[in-house]
């Protein structure tokens, strides 16, 4: 316990100091003057009523929550009835979108050719990667582009929501987490064909346009730079175009992205310390890479660097289930402030206990001293 006073002490100190020197900086990022805030992620539930949400958000809000991301299965109507419960009970709202991971999406399910095609040549449309839900669509053709753009605006529109969440904006996982790895009985030490995409003819077409050579005949394309940066610049590309149509609602663009920008590259082809966004929100679950509490501060910072000059902001991302107290939920807390994060963001609502809002309140109330 005494170890643990001193460490608290030492962290308060140590973001006491950060502060100040934040506020004596010129580089006052935009949502630096909101304050430290504190979000979580949940997925809405058909049938729930609305009295039953006033309840778990007036619930979030006497915790310590600021805003909270819904994904309303990318249903404008549902998010349409949330946002003004939230809103009445102090809560601020993220539309949250699975963005190329559509699971059951009845549209996207009419065209089995807008589905990402895998090095081995099958389709996600039937065979899916690692799991059932991993139905992802192609970032390149323009029908299956257009068509998650076409989602992203009719979110955008909604009244008093304050961004449209990207979630999935990214190809599907190279390399698991390791820590995850036993789960699906997996080793993974090269780039396995079954888990690489997309090899469809729109994706190939594209890159032999630029690059005048076909992926499939190369030797080795986990090392073909041209090939993984085509893929990047893919992702990138939809980002920047949701980042026009979101700005046109005068609504802000998140992402809720992998922990830091080089291993978010290396796992999933996304490199978000490029993109057009107001602000990211990292995974940064330490249970996933078998990481320890620190790790958080260390991807936080590593993030924090990347995008400073594009005043991208950051909000660290933790998951509830991998804590084995409420003290070591307190550090990772502190180490995302000190290591200059904008906010944290807990996944997900419904295991915030009495206990862990208790705990985010008491934090809360250290770091705004
Ligand atoms: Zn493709």
């Amino acid at each position: 316990m005494k170890k643990l006073l001193i460490l608290l002490v030492v962290l308060v100190f140590v973001a006491c100091n950060q502060k100040e020197v934040k506020k004596g900086s010129s580089e006052i990022s935009k949502t630096e003057k909101e304050g430290f805030k504190f979000g979580t992620w949940i997925t809405s539930k058909k049938g729930k009523s609305d009295e039953e949400y006033r309840q778990e958000f007036k619930k979030y809000k006497a915790g310590g929550i600021d805003e909270i991301l819904i994904n309303t299965n990318t249903d404008p109507k549902e998010l349409a009835r949330l946002t003004p419960i939230a809103k009445n009970e102090g809560l601020n709202v993220h539309a949250w979108i699975m963005t190329m991971n559509r699971p059951g999406d009845k549209v996207a399910l009419q065209h089995p050719e807008w589905y990402m095609v895998s090095k081995d040549g099958k389709s996600c449309f039937d065979t899916r990667p690692y799991v059932e839900y991993y139905q992802w669509l192609c970032p390149t053709r323009e029908a299956s582009r257009n068509h998650i753009l076409g989602l992203v605006e009719e979110l955008a529109k909604i009244e008093d929501i304050k961004s449209v969440h990207l979630d999935y904006i990214r190809f599907p996982d190279i390399f698991l987490p390791i820590g995850l790895l036993p789960k699906y009985n997996l080793v993974q030490d090269t780039e396995m064909a079954e888990y690489d995409f997309c090899y469809c003819e729109e994706c190939i077409k594209a890159f032999e346009k630029i690059h005048h050579k076909n992926p499939l005949k190369s030797k080795n394309t986990s090392i073909d730079m041209e090939w993984k940066n085509f893929r990047l610049n893919a992702i990138q590309s939809v980002v920047n175009d949701a980042n026009k149509i979101v700005k046109k609602y005068n609504k802000k663009l998140t992402a809720a992205v992998f922990p830091y920008p080089e291993m978010a590259d290396h796992m999933v082809r996304q490199r978000w310390d490029k993109w057009n966004i107001d602000e990211v929100y990292p995974m940064i679950y330490h249970g996933f890479y078998n990481e320890e509490i620190d790790w958080i501060g260390y991807a936080t910072k590593q993030g924090v660097k990347d995008v400073k000059a594009k005043n991208i902001a950051i909000n660290t991302g933790i998951y509830i289930p991998d804590f084995k107290s409420i003290d070591e939920f307190k550090q990772a807390i502190m180490f995302a402030e000190k290591n200059g994060a904008n906010g944290v963001t807990f996944f997900d609502g419904p295991t915030l206990t009495k206990e862990y809002l208790r705990a985010i309140k008491e934090t809360k109330a250290i770091i705004n001293k």
